[in-house]
């Protein structure tokens, strides 16, 4: 689903991700860690399309953004689902209406909009807060409802940056149980980024220690972790 090779990315003359190869299998589970700094958000913001790379290459489904313009990547953009450490929701917003957002953006008819809202609310079983607003939910739910609003438009990979660090051990748990199963259910690849060896060794079936730009190790988490 992922394939890249050789990528490099500066800025100001500074190399930010060094010669990185990785490839992520269709509906794996796929763990990137590192210290802050390391070029773990500029990796993922290059596999969202959101920035461009220096050299080497990086195809999703085949696809290549460097070969595109901007409104087939915008149009790509949509086979990626991104969810975030501080949920970014519209906090004016209920949740129906922030898990309808991304497809009202792209112009679907509300019957289609209602109907899949209601599934998606119903899978991370938020279904009676459908009309509250997020201050009144608690992390895990608006965790859940970003979750759901990443789901909307049917992606092939969702990408996790520091999903659950802002969260309790306890609903990082349920948490990674959702991921868990949206991943064997939908058959999504997701791709996890953290610096918590814990979330990595509990549900990632390979991972990638960045160090400095540059992946130091990769393999499957008890491998990898052994290694250190
Ligand atoms: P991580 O997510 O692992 O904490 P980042 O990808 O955010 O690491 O950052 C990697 C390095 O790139 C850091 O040294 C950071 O200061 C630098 N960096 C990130 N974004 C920019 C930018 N837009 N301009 C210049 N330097 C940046
Ligand atoms: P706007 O922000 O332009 O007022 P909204 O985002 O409020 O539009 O609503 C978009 C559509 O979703 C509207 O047709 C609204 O009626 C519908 N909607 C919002 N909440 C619900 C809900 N709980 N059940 C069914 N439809 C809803």
């Amino acid at each position: 689903m992922i394939e890249i090779r050789n990528l490099q990315k500066s800025y100001n003359n500074t190399a930010i991700l060094k010669n990185i190869s990785l490839v992520i299998q269709d509906s794996e589970i796929y763990g990137l860690v590192g210290r802050s700094g390391a070029g773990k958000s500029t990796l993922l913001r290059c596999i969202n399309g959101l920035e461009k790379y220096d050299s080497g290459s990086l195809k999703i489904d085949g696809f290549d953004i460097k070969q595109h313009s901007e409104k087939k990547i915008r149009h790509f953009r949509k086979n990626i689902g991104m969810i975030f450490q501080h949920f970014s929701l519209m906090e004016r917003k209920t949740v129906y209406q922030n898990v309808a957002l991304p497809m009202q953006c792209w112009g679907y008819d509300q019957d289609s909009i209602d109907k899949r809202v209601r599934e998606l609310l119903k899978v991370v079983e938020l279904e009676e807060k459908i009309n509250d607003k997020p201050r009144m939910l608690s992390g895990g739910q608006k965790q859940r409802v970003a979750i759901a609003r990443a789901l909307s438009l049917n992606p092939k990979i969702l990408l996790c940056d520091e999903a659950t660090s802002a969260l309790d051990p306890k609903t990082t748990q349920s948490i990674l149980a959702l991921l868990k199963m949206i991943n064997e259910t939908f058959n999504i690849a997701i791709v996890i980024v953290t610096h918590q060896m814990s979330v990595v060794r509990k549900i990632c079936h390979k991972v990638s220690i960045l160090e400095g730009g540059a992946i130091s190790a990769s393999g499957t988490a008890s491998s990898v972790f052994l290694e250190q």
